[in-house]
């Protein structure tokens, strides 16, 4: 007999056909340049622990402290039961390393990007997006109700095309986009993004996901890095990247924070930060402003292997994702396959996530010289045995 599920079976079986078919891969214990999968030992170019912190003492023991003095949870949403003064530390070491008036810290950065767009637009308001923004960009203009417009990837001549067109139809208008393009690894054209933003009166909200810890002199992300400190801007991270956690934040005026707080549903209507979570981030700011050092043998890293592929086919980044660009998903599955043969963990990243296949590197700081070269062995060696050369 058939069921109202049937539907499913086929979906996936779909899903299978496109070779677009994902699974969890089971690492055991702590995840670092180096992890165990399936009872092997792998170097690991597939996290986005970008400093190290993950695995830090200091912030393992910072967790475990909250947690002895706080307990496992907070019981109730911040507004609620669920604010400790541990949310307030952190909040307070976020607005300090972006310079901003405040900051607040939501579950998750995807849960921070649905909120926060959701508040600052409606049905009568436009938003502009980079057509490469990340899912949760995505996902929170489409639930917030307001027309969404997709510019061309870092195209501010689309952008202003678009804006000159449609920009006085609407009541407030958002642009919104990643800084460092979390599939690509280039970055945004800040600069002139927030220049136009000017010109045309519209909010910005740039997603810091990738350069929170990672970019800037201070680590204080794109903001920083492109001499934008200071202007007048939304700017969203997360705690699960370079800091090492969980949770995401957004930084601005002391208005934004507060009206955030009264509005931002993912934020009131959500369990507050565990304890855990709160205490390792701050740990984690406060290691990401003690030790630049960390920073820089992260860079330097990157660049060791971009340099030593520059005969490849690479997507242009500046930042420490590197994607090597191939021919469709197949291949991007067999190139993955074969770099774990060699005791290399690189994910095949395919469409829907993003337009063409590729095999996506994110470096560490805490990546050794040989586990870089090994890297940069293999995949001329698979290269050389499919005449990719
Ligand atoms: N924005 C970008 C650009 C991301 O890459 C991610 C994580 N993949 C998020 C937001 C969501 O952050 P979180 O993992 O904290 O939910």
């Amino acid at each position: 007999m058939s069921s109202a599920y049937d539907w499913i079976e086929k979906a996936l079986d779909t899903i299978h056909r496109a070779d677009w078919y994902r699974q969890t891969r089971t690492i055991r214990g702590r995840s670092g340049a180096v992890i165990e999968l399936d009872g092997r030992s792998l170097i690991n170019f597939a996290s986005n622990d970008y400093l190290g912190l993950a695995a830090d003492e200091r912030t393992i023991e910072a967790a475990i402290e909250a947690t002895r003095v706080y307990g496992t949870g907070t019981t109730g949403s911040r507004l609620l039961s669920g604010h400790r003064d541990i949310h307030r530390d952190l909040e307070t070491a976020i607005a300090s390393l972006k310079q901003t008036d405040g900051a607040i810290v939501f579950s998750s950065g995807y849960l921070a990007n649905l909120g926060t767009i959701a508040c600052l637009v409606g049905r009568r308001d436009l938003i502009f997006g980079d057509k490469y923004n990340h899912s949760s960009l995505k996902n929170g203009a489409n639930l917030s109700g307001a027309t969404v417009r997709e510019y061309a990837h870092c195209n501010l001549e689309d952008l202003e095309r678009q804006l000159r067109e449609y920009r006085r139809e609407y009541r407030h208008c958002l642009i919104l986009t990643d800084t460092v393009f979390s599939m690509d690894g280039d970055l945004c054209p800040l600069e002139g993004l927030l220049d136009l933003a000017d010109i045309y009166k519209c909010m910005v909200l740039v997603d810091e996901a990738h350069a929170t810890g990672v970019m800037g002199e201070n680590g204080a992300g794109c903001v920083e890095y492109f001499g934008c400190t200071g202007r007048e801007l939304i700017q969203m991270g997360t705690l699960s990247k370079a800091l090492g956690g969980l949770g995401g934040y957004v930084a601005g005026s002391a208005k934004l924070i507060d009206f955030l707080r009264n509005r931002a549903a993912t934020w009131i209507y959500t369990t507050g930060l565990s304890p855990a979570d709160t205490a390792a981030a701050r740990r984690a700011i406060e290691i990401v402003r003690q030790e630049p050092d960390r920073r820089v043998l992260l860079h330097r890293n990157t660049e060791f292997v971009k340099n030593n592929l520059r005969d490849f086919n690479l997507l242009p980044s500046e930042s420490p994702i590197l994607c090597l660009a191939l021919s469709g998903p197949g291949e991007a599955l067999e190139w993955s396959r074969r770099l774990l043969d060699r005791g290399i963990f690189a994910p095949a990243i395919r469409p829907p996530t993003v337009p063409t296949s590729r095999l996506r590197f994110t470096f560490m700081a805490t990546h050794e010289p040989h586990h870089l070269q090994t890297l940069v062995d293999a995949i001329r060696e698979i290269a050389n045995g499919n005449g990719e050369l």
